[in-house]
């Protein structure tokens, strides 16, 4: 991609209204837009970096055992009545007329939707176990929507929902969930642990969040140091295993780790002083088993073994990719900007031409680009009639892991420079050998 033709809308000052590095950076560095409180448009170099993050997403939904759909993000109002919680969910729900006086919802949530697209269609415990998940926008009148995506009103969520005939398949369920988890935030470079978490409005007894540490985190959180160094189970994990899973499930649960509505001080105070974190973190992830809570009301049954009709046990499971986007940040900057992760990077490579115009260094350009893109690296070209200074300002802002500086003092010797985001080591070299040192 030439960045004469892009979109890149950056900016050089530093916005006022943003309170946090992610979202100062995320306005400078043009991946978003406000457009109204608490909603964005994410711009082609932010949306890029969501896609890459829900792609990691999915591939671990979909090893996990996990079934992508879709559902509506306008829902009836006749749904929520039906598990009762139209009423209880209060403020954050937006709330739509439609022109037939018909009550309708922007969804801030989807488990009523997908208890009926259950209900309408499964009936026997030979269908089960399923888990279905989507990634879809959601809406919740935050009411105080702050940070940039970090907490908006509009929001992406990948939101699952299991469904088992009893308890002991819905703790697998959960396990699968919770195991998918660690490897996700893993994949995108983020040290999430698993807290023990409050249930909150939709209810049930078994609930972890998973939260990055960071200092602008909104939730208080109190862990075991111990957690930042355990292994993340690895791509071969096998998911139908259950007392496999279980096992990670036990560890990764066997010290202490808990947001602030479930801390207990004296559990805490016995974890050995030097492991002990008391911190703020981001809440990025979070399951529930929540067991017949909707399926009761709502009559999803299905008939077990014994012919007997029951209500199927549910837990949900949520991901937040847009503020994932935020709080990869908060995790991964510098003084002069971003620096992506290289699975989340909305390109590998940032190429800088420092004489756009000189036939030589535009030829070895043009060359260089095809030749990494040739190999499925994606390239972002800066092909722009700018001074080299603001060049390597706005690659350093927006945080490509490469940089690859071309210019024709070094040509002339036959080199150009590579430059690694994260470390600043810069390095000369032809640019033939420029894709086996990349890959
Ligand atoms: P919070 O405590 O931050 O308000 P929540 O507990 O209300 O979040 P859940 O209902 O658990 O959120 O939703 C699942 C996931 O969706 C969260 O873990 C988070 O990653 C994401 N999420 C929730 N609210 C927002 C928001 N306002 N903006 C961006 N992402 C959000
Ligand atoms: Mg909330
Ligand atoms: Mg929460
Ligand atoms: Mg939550």
């Amino acid at each position: 991609m030439r960045l004469s033709r892009y979109f890149l809308p950056t900016l050089r000052e530093t916005p006022k209204e943003a309170e946090i590095v992610s979202h100062r950076l995320m306005l400078r560095a043009g991946l978003v837009r406000q457009e109204s409180a608490g909603i964005y448009a994410w711009l082609p170099l932010g949306l890029r970096v969501l896609n890459k993050v829900c792609a990691v997403i999915r591939e671990e939904q979909d090893r996990s055992g996990a079934v992508e759909l879709l559902m509506p993000t306008v829902q009836s109002a006749e749904l929520w009545r039906e598990s009762g919680r139209y009423e209880a969910y209060g403020k954050e729900m937006l709330r739509i007329t439609d022109r037939h006086e018909r009550e309708m919802l922007y969804g801030p949530t989807a488990e009523e939707v997908i208890t009926e697209i259950f209900r309408a269609s499964v009936r026997s415990y030979k269908d089960l176990p399923k888990n279905l998940y989507q990634i879809s926008w959601k809406f919740r009148d935050e009411v105080r929507p702050r940070f940039g995506t970090m907490r908006s009103r509009e929001f992406l969520m990948k939101d699952a929902y299991s469904f088992d005939l009893d308890q002991a398949g819905a703790r697998h369920a959960y396990n699968r969930m919770f195991v998918a988890y660690l490897r996700t935030f893993a994949g995108l470079g983020l040290k999430a642990i698993p807290m023990r978490a409050d249930t909150g409005p939709i209810g049930g007894d078994l609930s972890h969040e998973f939260i990055i540490l960071a200092s602008t985190g909104e939730s208080e959180v109190f862990c075991d140091r111990a957690y930042l160094d355990f292994e993340i189970p690895p791509a071969t994990t096998d998911f139908e295993d259950v007392p496999g899973l279980q096992g990670i499930v036990d560890a990764w649960t066997s010290h202490y780790a808990a947001t602030d509505e479930m801390h207990e001080p004296d559990a805490f105070a016995e974890v050995p002083e030097a492991s002990r974190l008391s911190a703020r973190g981001i809440e990025v992830g979070h399951i529930f088993y929540f067991g017949t809570k909707y399926s009761e009301p709502m009559g999803a049954k299905v008939t077990g073994p014994d012919g007997i009709e029951r209500p199927v046990h549910m837990g949900s499971y949520g991901i937040g990719p847009s503020r994932l986007v935020a709080a990869i940040i908060e995790a991964s900057h510098d003084e002069a900007g971003i620096v992506w992760p290289d699975a989340v990077a909305p390109f590998d490579v940032a190429l800088i031409n420092l004489k756009v115009g000189d036939a030589a260094t535009d030829g070895a350009c043009a060359e260089i680009q095809a030749q990494l893109e040739a190999a499925g690296m994606s390239v972002l070209y800066d092909d722009r009639d700018e001074r080299p200074g603001a060049k390597f300002a706005t690659a350093d802002l927006i945080g490509l892991p490469w940089q690859v500086i071309v210019g024709p003092k070094g040509l002339a010797e036959g080199r150009v420079e590579l430059k690694r985001r994260a470390t600043g080591e810069r390095e000369t070299l032809a640019p033939v050998d420029l894709l086996a040192r990349l890959k």
